[in-house]
């Protein structure tokens, strides 16, 4: 018999509480049961499973490394661990977690008032209300630092916002979207929580995706759009602030690739088992098993990376450097490893019923957003040269 697959080679949940591996095997096994038999059906219709919030609510994962507010105030080496078992089963499902859970409660959190934390948290904790986070344009993608082109301008206790945010996940249906933009007095980026019902918000579905098709991205125009003073993150003054959002939630990325690359590499170990060429089982050839071992050699590479940057996270010692160095290491092993996935299954490694063409398609998504594989490069690279080549 063979042996059972293992796709934790150094055995990093050793290093878990019986608690927080308990958890894992919670989340893990709620992910097979309840959101493994949609996703494919979901995927290639290209719509959202809505089905699966009240379910998601009763597993209680969401906003879980926040203090206070109805949220468990747990580690941020478990959110990770919880990251990566979503982007094992499906990583469509990952990113809508990681949008609501990380970029918008995370920007209610980290800039808003008591006030507004009060009102949103616990309501986006129990996924009663949806967030989304708007920074990307359609003109300003990678620029976004320096060259947001959405403005905000101040008249007496409102805001007036106009612009345009694209590839905004969620935005089709959530009920706030933190929305980026720039304050034409003093220059600076802020942010607000702009709720769907604002005069002047409108949301436009981004159709026919080839990656993450179960993520629900919309272009949204913002045309003197009325935001109350009230509702404007408060400790969101300039675009460091929203770096600090975006350190936490590239971390959360680099988990997921882990799990992408996880559910890939499985999915595909046992097909390579399961099948026969030659009147062997295909695991048994050299070249094949070369394959299998290039692939688990850089997800345990991955899965340590990430296990020390959640240390570092947890010891409030993280850097961008740090998130951003894991981003680009994760998501471009990832991309080797899903597309070694796609090849040792031959021809049914591009059909969707086999498990692995939907995460070789997704994986291209993953590696474009919260900053590409440049981008983030380019931060590393700043931070050991002192050189920045943005500029
Ligand atoms: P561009 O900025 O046009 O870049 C094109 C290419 O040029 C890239 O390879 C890039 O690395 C390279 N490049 C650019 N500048 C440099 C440079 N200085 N040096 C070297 N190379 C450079 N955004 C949000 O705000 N909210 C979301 O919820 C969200 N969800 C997304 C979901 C999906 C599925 C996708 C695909 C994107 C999402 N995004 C979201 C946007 C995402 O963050 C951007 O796509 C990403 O930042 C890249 O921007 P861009 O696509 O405009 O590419």
């Amino acid at each position: 018999d063979p042996p059972p697959i293992n796709a934790d080679f150094y055995d990093i949940s050793a290093k878990l509480s019986e608690e927080d591996r308990a958890l894992q095997m919670k989340v893990r096994s709620f992910l097979e049961t309840e959101i493994k038999p949609l996703v494919n059906k979901y995927w290639l219709r290209d719509e959202f499973p809505f089905e699966i919030i009240p379910k998601l609510r009763e597993l209680n994962v969401c906003g879980y490394v926040y203090e206070g507010y109805g949220c468990a105030g747990g580690s941020s080496l478990m959110d990770g661990i919880i990251a990566a078992e979503f982007g094992r089963v499906d990583p469509s499902i990952a990113t809508f977690l990681g949008v609501q859970s990380g970029l918008a409660m995370g920007s209610i959190y980290m800039c808003g008032s008591e006030e507004q934390k009060n009102e949103w948290l616990p309501q986006m904790q129990q996924l009663n209300k949806i967030g989304a986070f708007g920074l990307t344009e359609p003109l300003v993608g990678s620029a976004t630092a320096g060259g947001l082109t959405t403005t905000c301008k101040r008249d007496g206790d409102k805001w007036v916002l106009n612009g345009q945010k694209k590839w905004i996940g969620n935005s089709t249906f959530s009920d706030i979207t933190i929305i980026w933009a720039r304050d034409l007095d003093d220059q600076q980026v802020k942010g607000f929580i702009v709720r769907k019902e604002n005069p002047g918000f409108a949301v436009e579905k981004i159709k026919d995706k080839m990656a993450l098709r179960i993520v629900q991205n919309g272009l949204i125009t913002l045309t003197d759009c009325v935001v109350p003073e009230s509702d404007r993150l408060p400790y969101a003054n300039s675009f460091k602030d929203t770096a600090k959002v975006l350190q936490m939630t590239r971390a959360g990325v680099a988990w997921m690739a882990v799990g992408c690359a996880r559910g890939a590499y499985e999915n595909a170990l046992d097909y390579t088992i399961k099948r026969e060429q030659f009147g062997k089982p295909i695991a048994s050839f050299q070249l094949i098993q070369n394959h299998l071992v290039e692939m688990l050699s850089n997800l345990t590479a991955m899965q340590t990376l990430v296990f020390r940057l959640s240390e570092l996270q947890d010891d409030d010692k993280l850097k961008d450097e740090h998130a951003s160095l894991a981003k680009v290491f994760c998501t471009l092993r990832m991309r080797d490893i899903v597309s070694k996935a796609r090849e040792v299954m031959g021809g049914n490694g591009i059909l969707l019923e086999y498990n692995v063409a939907r995460f070789l398609a997704d994986a291209e998504a993953i590696y474009s957003y919260e900053g590409t594989k440049e981008i983030n490069s380019l931060i590393v690279g700043r931070s050991i040269t002192g050189f920045s080549a943005f500029v």
